[in-house]
């Protein structure tokens, strides 16, 4: 059997969706898990710490009860706070899966890269906000980035084995969300639940939305943009309904490569974990024939946030950290009911042009830029 070099697997954002799955994947495949944590001390972490009795543990926001309770249960091998976040990231040897959910997982990222581990990339906030950060931890310390996001994931597995100097674009798939097909006028008045209403993937309530207006699909492309190095004219999205094809990879003689396969996270998170190797997955084989797959152009009027991301993009350095935070409190204001759909891309646009381009040193310059833009969109999602 083809074994993977994995020393031992850290799970940071263990009691999240992606979280719980990698544990799922290393279970299967019978790695160890050297660390867990998460970002509140609950009886999830506690019950999950139980399971894996040699893990390291930490809570990095826990409550003083919290903390007190782990202290007790768990002794010396619990952690309290972001230090001790950073040193699970940054244990030699590991495999680091970050599904910490905001900002907070930007720091971890940055650190496992620094430290040359492997990280298995889920927290969006770290390529969206981070990217040139990113980029420089990555060549400081001589980690790997392997992305766990579906697409991304498909981007690479076409990849693996080719030249990057012979795409000519990479082709990110978008399923186009509950509202594909209306126009911008009918968009003034959804809903809240019809816009939690995704028809392929479930998933949480700001990427949910994220994905209704694709603004989820422009993160990605700024993401591709950072993991593989491509300017933003090589990459286009496609929307595709049956969410079958990840994503594709177009090469300079005409060939183009997809990746298929049933919509399950626990795919992209285990390739991320045994790259370049495959090991046997959960799924049964696949359905192939009766499947219809569509492909269509996205409707970038209706969906402003698309081009927005693309625009954020090319401007590159603090502006996609500005489109990021905008984006989460403009999604904020919609869910809580104080704006409309159709006002999270002004909320977005007009925070974009208010807060100034600038360049992105380390994380703490994130960090202000993202309070900055956070500031300005709350103040603007309260006038719309
Ligand atoms: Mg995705």
């Amino acid at each position: 059997m083809d074994r993977t070099a994995v020393d031992g697997l850290v799970v940071l954002g263990v009691t999240g969706s992606i979280g719980r799955q990698a544990l799922e994947v290393a279970d299967r495949l019978g790695i160890t898990v050297s660390a867990i944590a998460a970002r509140r001390g609950s009886d999830e972490l506690l019950q999950i710490a139980k399971r894996y009795g040699t893990a390291r543990v930490v809570a990095a926001a826990p409550t003083p009860a919290e903390q007190a309770a782990l202290s007790e249960r768990l002794g010396d091998r619990v952690g309290f706070g972001p230090e001790a976040l950073v040193e699970l990231a940054v244990a030699a040897g590991s495999t680091v899966v970050n599904g910490i959910v905001g900002a907070a997982g930007l720091e971890a990222s940055v650190a496992a890269l620094e430290a040359g581990n492997r990280l298995a990339l889920a927290n969006k906030e770290s390529l969206v906000a981070g990217g040139p950060v990113i980029d420089r931890a990555l060549r400081a310390g001589g980690g790997e980035l392997l992305p766990v996001d579906s697409e991304h994931s498909a981007l690479l597995q076409c990849l693996t084995g080719e030249d990057v100097d012979a795409v000519r674009r990479l082709i990110l798939t978008a399923s186009g969300g509950p509202f594909r097909g209306r126009d911008a006028e009918s968009l003034a008045t959804v809903t809240v639940a019809e816009a939690l209403d995704h028809p392929t993937w479930s998933m949480g309530p700001r990427i949910t939305i994220d994905s209704a207006t694709l603004m989820n699909k422009a993160f990605e492309v700024i993401e591709a943009h950072y993991l593989f190095g491509l300017p933003y004219d090589r990459i286009d999205v496609v929307v595709h309904p049956q969410s079958i094809v990840h994503s594709v990879v177009e090469f300079f003689d005409g060939s183009l490569k997809a990746h298929l396969g049933e919509p399950d996270m626990r795919v992209p998170i285990q390739y991320a974990i045994t790259h370049p190797h495959r090991r046997p997955g959960p799924l049964a084989p696949f359905p192939l024939a009766g499947q219809t797959l569509t492909f269509e152009e996205p409707d970038r009027a209706a969906f402003p946030l698309l081009d927005l991301g693309y625009e954020a993009g090319r401007q590159g350095e603090s502006a996609p950290a500005v489109l990021n935070a905008a984006d989460e409190i403009a999604v904020q204001a919609f869910l809580d009911g104080r704006i409309g759909f159709s006002a999270i891309p002004r909320v977005v646009e007009s925070t974009l042009e208010r807060v100034a381009l600038r360049k992105l040193a380390g994380v703490a310059d994130v960090v202000a830029v993202d309070a900055e833009a956070r500031a300005v969109a709350t103040e603007l999602a309260g006038t719309c």
